[in-house]
């Protein structure tokens, strides 16, 4: 078999990717009208050329105009709905899913936020045997922080109605990790983990801080940690595993290109590294274009590919009873697939 056929059909799992960044343009177009917002862009060719990033500040202005398109829960469970029903056209069997719960504030209560969710998540796995949980984040640019440690607790009640872990995202340029130190000490000393977005924008500085500040069990990107060795030799030494995006850094300019992305050199390095498409319509990807790209470009063998599977699964923050069923799955569909 092909290695892209391969690839297409293999079993997946993914870490870093956005519930409200996996919104296909067809149904943010739908919900804008339902809900009467009006967007820059009034089809779905217009939303891709709106889509092509000039920086991370223009995407955050998209992002947030995705999210001021949903305003019920029905709006999420419809989303959420669509997300998995993409999950399993994918084959991914298993996701950690970020969202914004404090963007949907105003028009939906955090509960309302999880109940539809729910609804979507407990369908999907009935109709596809697709697995998802959610890692709600905080934007870094929220104040007052009171705000940012309400979702914190909220997150850990929710810890078996859904919800993994708790995350941190939005502009990384001035708004260091350690601003957030007290709302994941919340989490910290209840045991839950955290998942920050880091070393994207910014460099080694954030990741430290999202380590020692944050106590991150993976780094969201993580990419820029080449520019300190002693960064690199510290995640060799710990294995905090990475979730790179391939396509989001270079539709983002943290890289130039494909060809130049640091993902050889992070591996070359002993890093732990997990495959992820991040908000796949936005970059003009998914999970499975992501693992076919870094393949072609960068000559990656099936047995590599399996590694980032296999990685991705390890480092999920399922039961390890969880995990065993999954890797077993995987393996026995591995096997077939290159019968
Ligand atoms: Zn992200």
């Amino acid at each position: 078999m092909h290695i892209h056929d391969f690839i297409r059909r293999m079993p997946k799992v993914e870490l870093h990717v956005h519930l409200e960044g996996s919104i296909q343009p067809a149904t943010l177009l739908h919900l804008a009208e339902r809900n009467h917002v009006s967007l820059p862009a009034q089809t779905v060719e217009d939303l891709r050329t709106w889509y092509q990033f000039s920086d991370f500040n223009h995407f955050i202005e998209v992002y947030l105009a995705i999210c001021s398109c949903i305003r019920s829960a029905d709006d999420l469970e419809l989303i959420a709905t669509e997300f998995i029903k993409d999950r399993a056209a994918q084959n991914i069997r298993y996701s950690e899913v970020i969202y914004t719960p404090f963007t949907h504030l105003p028009h939906i209560p955090l509960d309302d936020q999880l109940s539809a969710i729910n609804q979507a998540r407990q369908k999907g796995f009935a109709k596809y045997g697709v697995r998802i949980s959610m890692a709600p984040d905080i934007s870094r640019e929220m104040r007052p922080i009171e705000d940012s440690q309400m979702i914190a607790r909220w997150a850990i009640k929710n810890r078996d109605n859904g919800i993994s872990s708790l995350g941190l995202g939005g502009p990384e340029v001035d708004n260091p990790p350690e601003l957030f130190t007290e709302t994941f000490k919340i989490a910290r000393e209840a045991g839950f983990p955290a998942t920050p977005h880091a070393g994207e924008t910014m460099g080694p500085v954030s990741i430290w801080g999202a380590i020692r500040s944050l106590n991150a069990v993976r780094i969201g990107h993580g990419v820029r940690c080449l520019e300190d060795a002693s960064l690199v030799e510290y995640l060799k030494k710990t294995q905090i595993p990475l979730e790179v995006c391939p396509s989001s850094n270079v539709c983002l300019k943290v890289v130039p290109s494909l060809a130049e992305h640091p993902l050889p050199r992070l591996l070359e390095a002993g890093l732990f590294v997990t495959i992820n498409s991040d908000d796949p319509p936005m970059f003009n990807t998914d999970l499975t274009q992501e693992y076919l790209r870094i393949t072609d470009q960068f000559n990656f063998s099936v047995t590599q590919i399996k590694q980032f599977v296999f990685n991705a699964i390890q480092v999920s923050l399922q039961s390890e009873a969880e995990k065993q069923v999954l890797k077993k799955e995987f393996t026995d569909q591995f096997d077939i697939l290159q019968k």
